[in-house]
């Protein structure tokens, strides 16, 4: 069956190439119509996912699809358009351009935590560069999964748009298929297997990956700013977004006066401690086993010498962690060794800022770094000796909604970007083509037998570097 899915999109692939770029801006309006005439059904499967407040689906995920086709269509044209470029004097008569062409058939496997979002973004840019797609959702967003398998049909034909549901033997499945591009988004474990199994038929991949992503607050840094901040972008989505603030790295002096700004900010966000519970505007856990693992995390954080500084409220049953700040974590204990993806926050404070960015390169790039500070002479520093996917400086998360900026990891968090352009430049294949116009090429008087006439035209080119 799988084989016989992907033979039908070869198949239509080469047609589709053929297609003019009003029929792909045609495929981006009915994948808007399908998110906006269904926006009640994505925000029911993502609460029946993990409660995800309907405020933060139509936030993160309904949002930046929206805007995202909307800029796409508007620049699909330029994107489009084949770029002249100078062929140089000893290919002199020649017209050189790059023309951008799809790939072909690409698969898109998508993670659980953003299951719209991360699904559907890559999508755009695999209809905007005129290629044929499966989307292989992650089977632990289940609702969110059956979802698109529902819905995509009613919009796409199965030749050129297909949801394929399933697990890790799906996927092994599927990458036995010689697709033309494979773009991954999930953990850094499963990308490296995504690899592997990408290169027994050399298909480019995108990798988009996690870590765990810095927040360094420097002595110079507004603490109720920096507070506000951080605690939005830990604990949206639960903690579980893959530039979420993995852990804080404080200036010692700074530590005592953030400490209780966070604490506040908290419980206006989610309410007192008894309360968060309940609270509406704080997703859960995917599953109960995601919530053990938070727990163990914890539980192993405390053993191993951090001390719980607030929260630590969990009830498995309801796959609820609330929100939890630890100091002085063991480096080597779990909590700092593996990426968080919940709503646990450790705090390490430092002296000296070159202390600080050491710690951030003693470590795997991340797929983010946050800056909290008011010094420019500080955050030049940071950026220029630092590296991770993306920053954002006095803020967290938002550069990923910037859809002129490209999105994606370095290292251990990834491989290509997206977003935008560079989401239509990752489905894209750039092609170069050259043309005689005119004459012979310097080339052409160079082809042997080489004499020694020949030789000495050479060493002049090479003398006047023409
Ligand atoms: P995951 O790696 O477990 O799963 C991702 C996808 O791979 C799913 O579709 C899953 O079915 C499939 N898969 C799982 N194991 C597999 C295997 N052994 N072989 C083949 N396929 C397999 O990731 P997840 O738990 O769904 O998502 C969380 C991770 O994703 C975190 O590390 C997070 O940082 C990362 N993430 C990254 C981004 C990004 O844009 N960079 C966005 C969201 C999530």
């Amino acid at each position: 069956m799988l084989e016989q899915v992907f033979l039908h999109q070869k198949k239509y692939s080469l047609q589709l190439r053929k297609e003019s770029l009003k029929v792909r801006l045609s495929f981006l309006d009915d994948l808007e119509r399908l998110i906006t005439e269904h926006q009640g059904d994505i925000v029911k499967a993502l609460h029946a996912d993990f409660a995800k407040p309907e405020a933060e689906t139509l936030l993160t995920e309904v949002y930046p699809l929206i805007k995202e086709i909307q800029h796409t269509k508007k620049n699909l044209k330029i994107w489009a358009r084949p770029t002249p470029v100078e062929s140089g004097t000893a290919l002199w008569g020649t017209k050189s351009v790059i023309k951008r062409e799809p790939r072909g058939v690409c698969l898109i496997i998508s993670p659980w935590n953003y299951p719209l979002n991360l699904a559907l973004s890559p999508l755009i840019g695999a209809l905007a560069a005129g290629n044929c797609a499966i989307i292989k959702p992650s089977e632990v967003s289940r609702h969110t999964s059956a979802f698109l398998k529902k819905y995509l049909p009613q919009y796409f034909r199965a030749e050129h748009v297909t949801v394929i549901e399933g697990g890790k033997e799906t996927t092994e499945e599927l990458m036995k298929f010689p697709f033309d591009h494979v773009f991954f988004t999930g953990s850094t474990r499963v990308g490296k297997i995504i690899m592997e199994q990408a290169s027994r038929h050399l298909s480019t991949v995108t990798l988009e990956l996690g870590g765990k992503s810095p927040v360094l607050v420097d002595e110079s840094a507004n603490l109720k700013h920096t507070a506000e901040k951080v605690v939005w972008g830990k604990f949206l989505n639960g903690g579980q977004t893959c530039v979420a603030p993995d852990y804080l790295l404080v200036q010692q002096n700074q530590w005592p006066h953030l400490k209780p700004l966070i604490i506040e900010t908290i419980e206006k966000f989610y309410g007192k401690t008894d309360e968060q519970v309940q609270s509406p505007s704080l997703a859960r856990m995917i599953s109960k086993n995601h919530a053990q693992r938070m727990k163990t995390l914890l539980e192993d954080a405390v053993k191993t010498g951090a001390e719980l500084v607030y929260g630590g409220n969990i009830d498995i049953e309801k796959s609820f962690i609330s929100p939890t700040l630890l100091e002085k974590p063991d480096l080597q204990s779990d909590i700092m060794q593996e990426e968080i993806f919940g709503p646990l926050l450790p705090v390490i404070t430092y002296n000296t800022l070159p202390e600080a960015i050491d710690f951030i390169n003693q470590r795997e790039k991340p797929l983010a770094l946050y800056i909290f500070s008011n010094s420019r002479h500080n955050i030049r520093e940071i950026l220029e000796e630092t590296s991770s996917g993306g920053v954002s400086i006095n803020d967290t998360v938002i550069h990923v909604g910037n859809h002129h900026l490209p999105f994606g990891g370095v290292g251990a968090s990834g491989l290509g970007n997206y977003h935008g352009y560079f989401g239509f430049r990752a489905f894209s294949h750039e092609r170069a083509v050259l043309k005689r116009s005119w004459g012979h090429s310097l080339a052409s008087r160079l082809y042997p037998p080489y004499t020694a006439s020949k030789v000495d035209m050479l060493k002049t080119l090479l003398k006047w570097k023409l």
